[in-house]
């Protein structure tokens, strides 16, 4: 016999964006499950993204989710562009008026939500497998998945897809009703996980004749950096050697600089796209984050626009569960689309001018040193790049 559960919003996910809908519910009264495929470890220790929007702050900070994001967290109120021998700072606090980003890995807010909601026995069930959904268009859906204990199926009023982009929710949706929209780019990132500081306290960002370069870090310990790379290659064929001195190269790091060196902990390929459906939302079925789009990872967005999404999709739940109107819900897709437009615009020109293109000829690389050169070199573009950069208002 399988396990009955009845509750109003069934969230298949606990990436970001399920466990945050899950919080933002809770805190609301409303009740909601969520399914995830993966073990407890697993999710806790997936190592993704890392630079946090000071409206995702403000947002966990508002929520009571603070306290070890301002404790653990890194203030940046800049970040540096490298290219041609040249050295630029984007001043982002002062450029758009006391904004800044935080580093504060992915993994981190996945750790704080998930203790919020154990706390409170919140029902997650981990390692359910073969989920699949039913009656999305009838105004009955069902999720059903089978667990350790067997089989497991979730009655609800909505669906809450939190999936990720290989997830079941999306592929739910019948053919004909979803526009595809997507670009795959023809390079990847080698990004590398290392127990090493990191040589500067800010992040810089580097173009290179032999290809983009991104020099970050977690804490004081750890350090993560990204290198433009073949999406065919392998992670393995890069040896750590091979890895510092092209990190060295592409910063054009002189000998006053050389990059401390440690044991890389983690090293994969991730290839480079952009996705978007439209609309987010069938029958009762509801799409967010990477379930819906994709960013390529150069801006930094991925994470950020999962919790931009939520904060509109709970916004809805709730005004449905406690004012009987679905206003919200009617225009999730359309709000968070617009917002979410603009943010795979940047994240597109940012990748456009950091990568070199493999078929790349003389004219288009002098055109990205001119745009990087009017990025930096312009108050007008600067103050653009950082308004994007620590991120745009959520809209909801
Ligand atoms: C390798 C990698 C590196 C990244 N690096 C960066 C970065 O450096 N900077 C940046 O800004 N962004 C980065 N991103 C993007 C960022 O991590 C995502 O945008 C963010 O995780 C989106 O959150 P989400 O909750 O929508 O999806 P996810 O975090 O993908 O969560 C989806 C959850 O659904 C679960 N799930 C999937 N299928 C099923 C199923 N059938 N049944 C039940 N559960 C299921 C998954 O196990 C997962 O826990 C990276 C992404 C990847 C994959």
């Amino acid at each position: 016999m399988p396990v009955k559960i009845r509750t109003q919003v069934g969230i298949i996910g606990a990436g970001p964006a399920g466990l945050l809908l899950a919080y933002m519910l809770r805190r609301a009264g409303i009740d909601s499950v969520i399914l995830e495929k993966r073990s407890r470890s697993y999710i806790l220790g997936r190592v993704r993204a890392g630079v946090m929007e000071q409206a995702t702050r403000d947002l966990l900070i508002e929520l009571g989710l603070g306290d070890r994001l301002c404790r653990d967290g890194l203030l940046h109120k800049g970040f540096e562009i490298r290219f041609a021998n040249e050295r630029r700072r984007i001043d982002l606090s002062e450029l758009t008026g006391g904004k800044v980003i935080t580093v504060y890995g992915q993994q981190e807010v996945v750790k704080d939500l998930l203790a919020a909601l154990e706390q409170e026995n919140y029902p997650l069930h981990f390692e359910i497998d073969d989920v699949h959904l039913e009656g999305i268009d009838e105004g009955a859906p069902c999720i059903r998945g089978r667990g350790a204990e067997g089989p497991i199926e979730i009655s609800c009023d909505f669906i809450a897809g939190c999936d990720g982009f290989y997830g079941v929710s999306r592929p739910s949706i019948p053919d004909g009703v979803l526009s595809v929209l997507s670009r795959e780019y023809p390079f990847a990132w080698l990004s590398i996980l290392a127990e090493a500081p990191s040589a500067s306290h800010e992040l810089i960002y580097a173009h290179h004749q032999r290809g983009g370069a991104i020099y970050s870090m977690r804490n004081k310990r750890l350090s993560r950096h990204n290198l433009q790379c073949d999406p065919d290659g392998a992670a393995k064929s890069w040896p750590a050697d091979k890895i510092w001195d092209e990190l060295e190269v592409r910063l054009n790091a002189d000998n006053s600089e050389r990059l401390p060196r440690g044991p890389i902990l983690d090293r994969v390929i991730t290839r480079m796209r952009s996705f978007v459906v439209e609309p987010m939302q069938y029958g009762s079925l509801f799409l967010a984050g990477d379930a819906a789009h994709i960013v390529p990872p150069t801006g930094a967005k991925g994470m950020n626009l999962a919790v931009a999404d939520i904060k509109c999709l709970a916004a809805g739940f709730i005004e449905h569960y406690r004012a009987g109107r679905r206003d919200k819900l009617n225009a999730y897709s359309t709000i968070c689309l617009a917002r979410i437009w603009r943010v795979q615009r940047f994240s597109w020109w940012m990748t456009s001018m950091f990568h070199r293109f493999p078929d790349q000829d003389t004219f288009t690389a002098h055109m990205q040193i001119a745009e990087l050169d009017h990025a930096t070199g312009s108050q007008a573009a600067a103050a653009s790049l950082a308004e994007n950069y620590v991120g745009l208002p959520h809209s909801c």
